[in-house]
């Protein structure tokens, strides 16, 4: 079978997204690895305890014996009051990441280009990859801002414009009439990836129309604190999202269980917004703690992350900080810059901790 071997061997090829060991292993050894885990931006303050009474309320609603029909258009519903939207625009999908694929998979024919700027999240460039696609990067301007003259003009043949406000790992969020101004007048499908943009000054759901080709894509793995349940939804024009449903998406995307679960977090919106403000405000004191440490450049964050730029050897650094249970990104390089390392913002005693390892570290470099 030439034809299997061959179809392996160019996937083999392919760039593939790279998850640290520590995620996949099992909770005791995470937690004795990495008890500070600030690598993959998760929520660290939604507070457990509670999601564990939401679970259990939530188990013993279920009927595992069935589909979950019902539950999915309670968690559109859910979803639709919490952000004002009409609930024909919502999908759902299995973590943003699949709905990436999705999007990916359905509009961009082999061989075409879909375009987003570099740095930025590099599932888009994976995912168009592996369905055969190109992606052209078009670099950031200076500060990590939008290239606005540039944008347009790199990305003229390409179908797919990729966008993710704030941008990941940069952590800033463009300013919105310029993504506005793209929207405009890119010719092809635009995909506003707003993972993060509860935490950020400004988003684009409501800018969903059913007449513009904008898609805006959402998770609950952030604001919500959910990224184990692996929900993300995209919100698009009411035409296309009914296609997608119907043709795209399986016919029983999630479980019965973590949807259920999903609506009651969704549908305590005090409680999610008491969240964001305290890890806005723990942001803003990292920043500014971090900015004191010697050969550390902090860049602005509107996200539930940090950036930073480390003088010395940073990936050793990284590995050094691992050793003591620290667990951050290491981005490495950044349009021939070295040195990037991204953190996300944890509670107070856990960043304390950060400081506190990366004032050390600098001493003994
Ligand atoms: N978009 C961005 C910008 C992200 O950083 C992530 C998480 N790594 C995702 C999408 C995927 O999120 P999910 O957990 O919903 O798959």
């Amino acid at each position: 079978m030439d034809w299997l071997q061959q179809k392996l061997q160019a996937l083999r090829k392919t760039e593939g997204y790279v998850v640290p060991a520590v995620n996949g292993s099992s909770p005791g050894l995470r937690e004795a690895l990495a008890p500070l885990k600030l690598d993959a931006n998760e929520n660290h303050f939604v507070s457990r305890d509670w999601l564990e009474q939401l679970a259990s309320e939530a188990a013993r609603e279920v009927d595992p014996r069935f589909y979950s029909i019902a539950e999915i258009e309670e968690l559109k519903q859910a979803l639709a009051e919490h952000f004002s939207i009409p609930p024909q625009r919502i999908v759902l999908g299995c973590g943003a990441d699949q709905l990436i694929d999705f999007l990916v998979s359905t509009f961009l024919r082999s061989g075409a280009k879909a375009a987003a700027l570099t740095p930025s999240y590099s599932f888009y460039r994976i995912r168009a990859g592996l369905h055969g696609g190109t992606m052209l990067e078009i670099p950031l301007a200076d500060r990590f801002e939008f290239p606005t003259a540039a944008a347009l003009q790199r990305a003229q043949d390409a179908h797919i414009f990729f966008l993710c406000s704030p941008n990941n790992p940069a952590g800033n969020q463009f300013k919105r009439e310029a993504v506005l101004d793209l929207v405009e007048k890119f010719h092809g499908l635009v995909i506003v990836d707003e993972a993060y943009a509860d935490f950020a000054p400004y988003q684009l759901v409501k800018d969903v129309h059913d007449d513009r080709s904008l898609i805006v894509l959402r998770t609950l793995s952030k604001t919500f604190g959910l990224a184990g349940l692996r929900i993300g939804y995209l919100v698009a024009p009411a035409p296309m999202a009914e296609v997608f449903i119907e043709k795209v998406q399986y016919p029983y995307p999630l479980s019965q269980f973590v949807v259920r679960l999903a609506t009651k977090v969704v549908r305590s919106a005090d409680t999610i917004r008491s969240a964001v403000d305290a890890m806005r405000n723990e942001r803003d004191r990292l920043g500014r703690e971090l900015r004191q440490i010697a050969g550390v450049t902090v860049f602005p964050s509107d996200a539930n992350f940090i950036l930073f730029r480390w003088a010395g050897d940073a990936k050793r650094h990284h590995l050094q900080l691992q050793d003591q249970g620290i667990c951050l990104k290491y981005i490495g390089s950044i349009q021939g810059e070295p040195g990037f390392l991204r953190t996300t913002v944890g509670t107070s005693p856990m960043n304390d901790r950060l400081l506190d390892a990366l004032s050390r570290s600098t001493v003994e470099a």
